[in-house]
């Protein structure tokens, strides 16, 4: 008799690809574990800076969505939740930082201490352009939690109060980073397969 599998015990191991996304993968660049780690670490960085005014987390759809909901768990305060989505008037790999509001805010910001909380900054562009977006609308405060940032890439003038990783200026995916909408249910975070090795 076939021993009974047990649903949820099997052990992933992190650093192989998923069978399933095998063709499309190239190096593991974050694995789940650090990604874990990291995540409760900055959890654990905005309960203490936050004590006794609890932030509104401002998620950027739809990359951040895994990250937010992670980081909302290890955050030991009572928080907020709202989600913006924005549309880049950009190429589908370059920023133009002129970006469009899909979805908006649904609570009044007014007075609210706000952390947005971004997956990825490759130009700043984006962030740059929902940062002033925001303060337009009088918060107490206005900080970015980026899970990614890439290296040397920056064109706009940030402040980043708190970031996961820095990573090498490549493209990734996983963890709510998407290429053509697949690979954001991926749980490291991964680069592309070279077109070379193809
Ligand atoms: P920025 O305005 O900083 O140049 O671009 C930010 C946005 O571009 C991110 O929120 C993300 O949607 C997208 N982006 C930038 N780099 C990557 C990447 O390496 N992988 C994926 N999947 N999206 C990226």
């Amino acid at each position: 008799m076939p021993t009974p599998k047990l649903s949820g015990t099997e052990v992933e191991p992190n650093i192989s690809h998923p069978q399933w996304a095998h063709e499309a993968l190239g190096d593991l660049v974050i694995s789940k574990d650090a990604l874990r780690e990291r995540v409760e670490e900055l959890g654990e960085l905005i309960t203490t800076e936050y004590r006794g005014r609890p932030p509104l987390l401002v998620g950027v759809l739809k990359g951040a969505s895994f990250f937010m909901s992670d980081l909302a768990r290890v955050i030991k305060l009572p928080i907020e939740m709202d989600f913006m989505a924005v549309a880049s008037y950009g190429s589908a790999t370059r920023s133009s930082g002129v970006v469009r509001i899909v979805k908006d805010l649904d609570v009044d910001l007014t007075e609210r201490h706000v952390v947005v909380v971004e997956d990825i900054v490759d130009s700043g562009l984006t962030l740059a352009y929902l940062q002033r977006y925001l303060q337009a609308r009088k918060p107490a405060s206005v900080e970015v939690c980026a899970l990614l940032v890439k290296q040397g890439q920056q064109r706009a003038p940030l402040e980043l109060k708190y970031v996961g990783f820095t990573i090498p200026a490549q493209f990734v995916v996983g963890y709510g980073l998407d290429v053509d909408e697949k690979y954001r249910n991926l749980n490291g975070i991964w680069c592309l397969k070279n077109k070379a090795d193809q």
